[in-house]
C-alpha cells in the first residue's frame, strides 16, 4: 500500500503521484456506490497491481479538508488572489467579493499584489492598511525585477494553491516566473480544446519543482454571491465579526441600526470605508434579488 495524491482524473482513471513515482489507478467500485467518487486533490491509499507496478487501485480516500466546486478539486490549502498595484488599478469590490468566496469555502486567501515595480505612489502601503486590518495576508511581487517572486515561492511551497483574479494582472507571468512553462488554462482555451477533441474539461494539479501543487484552472471564475445567504456574507467580513458583539442588536446587519459598533468603527477609521462599501453593496444586491424572487 502506498500513499499519494490524485493530480489528474480522466475517463475513469485517476493519476496518483507518490513518493516513488506516478501511478495510473482505478478506484474501487464501492466509492461509486457510496457516491463518494475520488477527486483531484484527494489524498489516497493505493494498492499497487501485481502485474504492473505503474498501475494500482485506490482503496482509501482520506478525509477532505475542503472541497472546491468549480474547479472540482479537494484539499486546496490556499487561494492566491492576484491583483496589480497599477495597470490595471484593483477593483476593490471584486477583490472583496473574492475574499467572501474564500471565507465561504473555508480556503485561506492570500492577496498577491503584482507589478510592484510600477508602484511609485506606494499603493501597496494603502492596501496593507486596509487588508491587514481585516486580518489578511498580503505579499507584493513583480515579475519584472530579479527575485521579485521569491516571497510568493515560499508561500506556494508544499501547499495546494489555486490562483484567482481578473485578467491582465499578471497571473500567467507570475506562474511562468515561478516555474517555467506553467500557465493557467483559461475558460476560453479549455472550451476550444473541448470542442476540438471532444474530451471533457478537466482540472489538474501541476507539481512545483520546489514542492507543492498549483491547480491549473483559475478559481472563482463565476463571481456570483447569489447562493450565499445574507447572514453568511456578514460572517465573511472577519473584522466586522470581531465588533458585532458590541452592536446593540444581536441580529444587527450594520446598515442603519442604532447602536451599531461596526458603523461606529467606521467613523473611528478602525474599519476601512472601502470594505464597508463592498459589504453594503453585497447586502443591497442580496435584498434586491430577494425582492425580485418574491414577485
Ligand atoms: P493574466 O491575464 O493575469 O494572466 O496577466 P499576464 O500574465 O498575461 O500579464 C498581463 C500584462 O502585464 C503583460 O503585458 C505582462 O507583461 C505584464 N506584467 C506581468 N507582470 C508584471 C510586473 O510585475 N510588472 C509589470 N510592469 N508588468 C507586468
Ligand atoms: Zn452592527
Amino acid at each position: 500500500m502506498v500513499d499519494g495524491i490524485i493530480y489528474k482524473a480522466l475517463s475513469g482513471f485517476y493519476y496518483v503521484t507518490t513518493a516513488t513515482g506516478n501511478l495510473e489507478c482505478r478506484a474501487r467500485g464501492v466509492f461509486r456506490i457510496q457516491k463518494n467518487s475520488p477527486l483531484v486533490g484527494d489524498y489516497v491509499e493505493v494498492e499497487i497491481d501485481q502485474e504492473s507496478d505503474l498501475k494500482g487501485t485506490i482503496v482509501k480516500i482520506k478525509e477532505r479538508t475542503v472541497e472546491f466546486k468549480r474547479p472540482a478539486v479537494a484539499n486546496v490549502d490556499q487561494a492566491l488572489i492576484v491583483f496589480a498595484l497599477k495597470n490595471p488599478t484593483p477593483n476593490l469590490n471584486l477583490l472583496d467579493k473574492l475574499l467572501v468566496m474564500c471565507e465561504n469555502t473555508g480556503i485561506e486567501p492570500i492577496l498577491v499584489l503584482n507589478k510592484h515595480d510600477l508602484d511609485d505612489a506606494n499603493f501597496y502601503a494603502e492596501m496593507t492598511k486596509i487588508y491587514e486590518a481585516s486580518g489578511y495576508k498580503l505579499i507584493k511581487v513583480s515579475t519584472k525585477v530579479p527575485g521579485g517572486t521569491d516571497a510568493l515561492k515560499a508561500v506556494l511551497k508544499d501547499k495546494i494553491s489555486v490562483f484567482c483574479g481578473p485578467s491582465g494582472v499578471g497571473k500567467s507571468s507570475i506562474l511562468n516566473t515561478v516555474q517555467q512553462g506553467l500557465k493557467l488554462k483559461t475558460g476560453e482555451l479549455s472550451e476550444k480544446i473541448q470542442r476540438g477533441k471532444h474530451t471533457t474539461r478537466h482540472t489538474e494539479l501541476v507539481a512545483l519543482s520546489f514542492g507543492g501543487f498549483v491547480v491549473d484552472t483559475p478559481g472563482f471564475t463565476s463571481l456570483a454571491i447569489d447562493d450565499i445567504e445574507i447572514d453568511v456574507i456578514k460572517a465573511c467580513f472577519p473584522e466586522f465579526q470581531a465588533r458585532a458583539d458590541k452592536c446593540r442588536f444581536d441580529d444587527c446587519l450594520h446598515i442603519d441600526e442604532p447602536g451599531c459598533d461596526v458603523i461606529r468603527s467606521l467613523d473611528d477609521g478602525e474599519i476601512h470605508f472601502s470594505r464597508y462599501q463592498s459589504y453594503k453593496q453585497f447586502i443591497y444586491q442580496k435584498k434586491e434579488d430577494r425582492r425580485k424572487k418574491s414577485w
